[in-house]
């Protein structure tokens, strides 16, 4: 009989304590009083009776009864190591059934920490008192019975079965996905660092340093625990003092030069250019143009006269209104198909209060290549220059504009600027020599 042996047997299970209880004589004419024993608090006890037990002459069912060990009686152990122990209950010795009585824990357990499952069974498994298929079976953990990880003892796995402690062969054992975090999606990123910051290990600088994120390097915010954030840095996941990020406008930065605030765009004559080289500054912010809206009115109604139905679909928009139009394009199609058709903010005529935007009837026309086929597209690309406007992006001259082909956007430059460049051929940049992106 080891120790070790010993301690396994206080962890029985409870569904074999139960069956054996049942099997123990209970019509027993014996009784303590009648043996007026005295319940010495032996000092030396080192079990407990599990329920009430015989206390026998000899190791095995067949010897005489001495007595019967009241449940929760202490006993000492003197020797054995099958399943009889040979005991001292009290000044008498004798002989118990090793399963009956439970060993006194001498060592306070431990804070009892919950443990996670981390395995489960294969199929029905033993789980043994010690790490090879010689040692004694506790219990046979079913199917499916989820177990946590202790430690391992070569293939041998100590593990914990609800309140059970011991030994199961680790080739019956699968163990649990930790709950993968769904699809990983691709988190995009939220800040970036304004200087070179650390990336530590916990939320304090007494963490690891896990490496150094680089100036305006990019992080995704994951959670926040103080000032420090938990983000990920490409595929390293930390934590970073809040005060070295900047969070990440809506807006991506413009990669063209800042306009100047006090020069607006370019002027080349009289023209106020605004293309994807020359921008407005946001606080440029005049509005609908008054003469423009006086020639748009005037071709609208002489349009009209003609049967021909014009409508404005977009006229002055604002920096910022600009700002979000874009974003929200290059957010559906991607930046290199938006950029093809939509101005970053600063860069759109319909800033300049002099650009609009004209449709149809069919509103299926309406800022589609196929509006130059319909009547009111003819109509404008005819007569659009009488009143004094430009169609700005013109087919085939898209490496010129930086735009494609937009058969409804009309620029006003007035009535002799637009006869003449539309006599010639040329888009605003080729007429005047001036770069488009
Ligand atoms: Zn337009």
């Amino acid at each position: 009989m080891t120790k070790n042996k010993m301690t396994t047997k206080a962890v029985i299970s409870t569904a074999v304590l139960t069956l054996a209880i049942s099997i123990v004589p209970t019509g027993n004419a014996f009784s303590n009083i009648e043996f007026g024993l005295i319940q010495a608090e032996a000092s030396t006890a080192t079990h407990v009776a599990k329920g009430n037990l015989n206390l026998r002459s000899g190791g095995s069912l067949k010897d005489k009864i001495i007595l019967q060990i009241p449940k929760g009686g202490k006993i000492e152990y003197i020797s054995g190591s099958g399943i009889w122990y040979k005991v001292k209950y009290g000044t008498t010795t004798g002989y118990v059934h090793s399963d009956y009585i439970t060993k006194i824990e001498t060592v306070a357990p431990e804070t009892p920490k919950e443990t996670s499952a981390t395995h489960f069974a294969k199929s029905n498994v033993n789980l043994r008192t010690g790490a090879s298929t010689k040692h004694e079976i506790m219990l046979q953990i079913p199917k499916n019975g989820k177990v946590s990880y202790i430690s391992k003892s070569g293939i041998w796995y100590k593990v914990k079965y609800g309140t059970n402690t011991g030994y199961v062969h680790s080739d019956y054992l699968t163990k649990i996905e930790t709950v993968a975090p769904e699809t990983p999606k691709e988190i995009p990123a939220t800040h970036f660092a304004k200087s070179n910051l650390n990336l530590r290990t916990g939320a304090s600088t007494k963490h690891e340093i896990v490496l150094q994120i680089p100036k305006n390097g990019k992080v995704s915010y994951i959670s926040k625990s103080g000032i420090w954030y938990k983000v990920k840095y490409g595929t390293k996941t930390g934590y970073v003092h809040s005060g070295y990020l900047a969070k990440i406008g809506a807006a991506e930065p413009s990669k063209y030069p800042a306009p100047s605030t006090d020069t607006p765009g370019k002027y080349v004559e009289d023209i106020l250019i605004v293309n994807k080289k020359y921008a407005l500054p946001s606080t440029y912010n005049p509005g609908i143009n008054a003469t423009a809206k006086k020639a748009l009115d005037a071709m609208i109604a002489d349009a009209k006269k003609q049967s021909v139905t014009l409508k404005n679909t977009s006229s002055y928009r604002s920096y910022w209104y600009q700002n979000t139009l874009y974003n929200n394009y290059v957010k559906k199609h991607g930046k290199a198909k938006a950029d093809r058709f939509s101005a970053r903010p600063g860069h759109s005529e319909h800033q300049t209060g002099l650009a609009f935007d004209l449709g149809g009837v069919n509103q299926a026309h309406w800022f589609e290549e196929s509006f130059a086929n319909t009547k009111e597209g003819k109509w404008l690309a005819s007569n659009a220059h009488k009143y004094g406007f430009h169609l700005r992006y013109q087919k085939g001259k898209e490496d010129i504009t930086g735009y494609m082909f937009e058969p409804w956007h009309f620029r006003y430059i007035g009535e002799a600027n637009a006869t003449k460049i539309k006599a010639s051929g040329k888009t605003l940049e080729e007429y005047f020599d001036i770069p488009g992106k």
